[in-house]
């Protein structure tokens, strides 16, 4: 038990950021965290601490420093190779225990879903999962922690007041990384694993990947992205073509999940993943405003649809009007001219 009175919060400092590590390397996310925890840490004239577990990570501190870390706590041991919560979250308590963090704040990814909530209820403080805005209360430094509830109708902003860390996970692509500078420095601080962080786990025998876990939306440049209009199954095969000719990934509105069309690891939207990519193209996608605010922050937006007065082609930086399944085998049938 780390915390239950009052009183100590004021033992509670720093804003830590669990990094979200792949293969060796800090991932993308964590500078998205890190540029969401930097004025957090300003606010309460504290420092941005980077937590990195994993294997073979020693030469990820730097690009963290760039992107707003002060501080890197590195838990670098072969142990740490793939992914296992248990030894993870048993880690993270102990350092939580012994650095005392106002604030933990970790990516609602896979990972961070699976770790953190064993984190928090060890740790026995609040957590609140998926938040879309974090904010602090300058009066008592409560983080506020703001996401959708009640199947996104009302967004909830929650206050974990009387116990310390206070632990969030994050949506990806919702905050925004900093502009990296490179002259940023800070300090790596060192940590083990013991062996008694790893006394439950016995062996892992394989590691298997779902079908799912193919979809990356996440990371995808180029997204294209089909809704009622591509009326089944079928229609999303058109779009599996045209995201594989041009190196894009497949999205969906919750209309065509909801029909079982595609899976819901597709959806884009309040209910689904927020995305960034640099092209979005909306194929029958009408644009309702849980699809949009999915998606509104693509750097270039596309939609075809036969109605030009709809939100989502009223929006879009080219607006084609026309039947997808004309339009659709016409561009998939110039690619090769390209
Ligand atoms: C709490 C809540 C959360 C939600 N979360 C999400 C979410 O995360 N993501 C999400 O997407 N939605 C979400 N929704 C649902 C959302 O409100 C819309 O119902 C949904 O986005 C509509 O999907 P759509 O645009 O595919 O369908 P529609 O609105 O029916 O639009 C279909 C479009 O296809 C066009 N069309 C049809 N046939 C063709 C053709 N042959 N060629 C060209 N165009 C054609 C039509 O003109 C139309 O514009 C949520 C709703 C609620 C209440």
């Amino acid at each position: 038990m780390l915390i239950q009175k009052e009183s100590d919060k004021s033992l509670y400092t720093d804003v830590w950021v669990v990094a979200e590590v792949g293969g060796g390397k800090v991932q993308p996310v964590t500078f998205e965290l890190v540029g969401a925890a930097r004025p957090l840490a300003d606010a309460r004239k504290s420092r941005v601490v980077a937590v990195v577990l994993g294997s073979g990570v020693g030469n990820e501190a730097p690009t963290l420093f760039s992107h707003g870390a002060d501080h890197v706590l590195l838990v670098d041991d072969v142990r740490l190779a793939g992914f296992t919560d248990e030894i993870e979250a048993s880690v993270l308590v102990r350092l939580i225990g012994k650095y005392k963090p106002e604030i933990v704040i970790c990516a609602a990814t896979t990972r961070g879903r699976a770790l953190i909530p064993r984190v928090a209820v060890t740790a026995r403080t609040g957590l609140t999962a998926d938040c879309t805005e974090l904010g602090i209360d300058p009066e008592n430094g409560d983080l506020l922690q703001t996401r959708p509830a009640f199947g996104g109708n009302i967004m909830a902003t929650i206050r974990c007041s009387s116990h310390r860390p206070q632990m969030a996970t994050v949506r990806p692509r919702v905050m925004k990384a900093l502009e990296a500078d490179v002259t940023r420095t800070g300090e790596v601080l060192h940590e083990k694993v013991l062996d008694s962080d790893c006394s439950k786990i016995k062996r892992i025998v394989e590691i298997v990947h779902g079908a799912d876990s193919a979809v990356n939306l996440a990371d995808a440049a180029i997204i294209i992205s089909g809704g009622r209009g591509m009326k089944g199954p079928a229609g999303f095969e058109l779009l599996h073509k045209l995201a594989q000719l041009i190196g894009g990934a497949v999205g969906a509105s919750r209309a065509a999940v909801d029909a079982g069309w595609v899976p819901y690891a597709h959806q884009v939207g309040q209910t689904g993943q927020t995305v960034q990519s640099k092209v979005y193209m909306a194929c029958s996608i009408s644009g309702q405003i849980q699809h949009l605010v999915g998606m509104q922050s693509c750097d270039m937006i596309v939609a075809i649809d036969k109605n030009p007065e709809t939100p989502m082609m009223q929006m879009a930086d080219i607006a084609i009007v026309g039947d997808v399944f004309e339009v659709i085998p016409e561009i998939i049938a110039e690619i090769p001219r390209l």
